[in-house]
């Protein structure tokens, strides 16, 4: 198993500057230095002009699994290894904490897997083609990606996946790509700043948790109405 790897291989050479010179022609203001425009457009529901910035990734590590998760996020370009095209003979494989901490489990997992990467052989040695011997492939087999967000979709995909109710492959990619994001610069840092989980999504000074079950993290929702209707 290779460790998840991310890295941020594309991006506008200024996202702050990009989206605040979208919503110059609505205000015919000027840029500001600090983001401050862009604060104000996506407090105040502005925020198309997020779509000005684009972010590309480079993801390495992850599981197909992972791929069908991430894939659901529409508003994305992506490129993918293809299992037609490319041999997956020996293949990596993503192995779940919770099987990887559990001697009995682990075993299991490991021993399947060898038996799909010797099915996945034979059957290649027999003749048929990559793209009909991966029906064997298992979920956790890795694969490698490009993905490209605009801001605005890449702060949808944070709102989602980095709620503690996330699946934790897809939230410590999501957890990874942030990280990016924020180390790149101090424009990119800014912008970092406006992302997080859905609880935070209108602001971190409006925070709320749509979910029956929460982390806490912030006060739910319903209990929020309940408390209100009280009054
Ligand atoms: C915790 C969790 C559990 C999940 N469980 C399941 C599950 O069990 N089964 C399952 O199938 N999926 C599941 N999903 C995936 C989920 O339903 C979404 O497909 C995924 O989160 C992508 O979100 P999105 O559609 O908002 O993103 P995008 O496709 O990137 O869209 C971004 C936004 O654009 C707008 N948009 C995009 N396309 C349209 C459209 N056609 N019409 C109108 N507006 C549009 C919407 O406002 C949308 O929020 C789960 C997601 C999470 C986070």
């Amino acid at each position: 198993m290779n460790e998840m790897k991310v890295t941020l291989t594309n991006i506008v050479e200024n996202p702050v500057l990009a989206i605040e010179s979208a919503a110059s022609n609505c205000y015919n203001s000027t840029p500001s230095v600090d983001g401050k425009i862009m604060k104000q457009c996506f407090k105040s529901g502005h925020q198309s002009v997020l779509e000005f910035a684009d972010f590309t990734f480079h993801i390495e590590g992850v599981s197909r699994s992972l791929l069908a998760q991430l894939t659901r996020h529409r508003i994305a370009s992506y490129a993918v290894r293809s299992q037609r095209y490319c041999s997956e003979d020996g293949f990596k494989y993503v192995t779940p904490p919770s099987i990887e901490h559990n001697k009995k489990a682990r075993n299991t997992y490991n021993q399947m897997m060898e038996m799909i990467q010797t099915a996945y052989t034979e059957l290649q040695a027999i003749g048929i083609p990559n793209e009909d011997a991966r029906f064997v492939l298992p979920n956790s087999c890795e694969t490698i990606l490009e993905v490209k967000m605009n801001g605005r979709a890449l702060m949808t995909f944070f709102n989602e996946r980095l709620c503690s109710r996330a699946q934790w492959e897809i939230r410590h990619l999501a957890e990874q790509m942030l990280e990016c994001i924020k180390n790149h610069d101090t424009q990119c840092a800014k912008f970092a700043e406006l992302c997080g989980p859905k609880c935070q999504k209108y602001g971190k000074d409006v925070a709320f948790c749509p979910e029956e079950h929460s982390c806490g993290r912030a006060p739910r929702l319903r209990d929020i109405i309940d408390t209100y209707n009280k009054q």
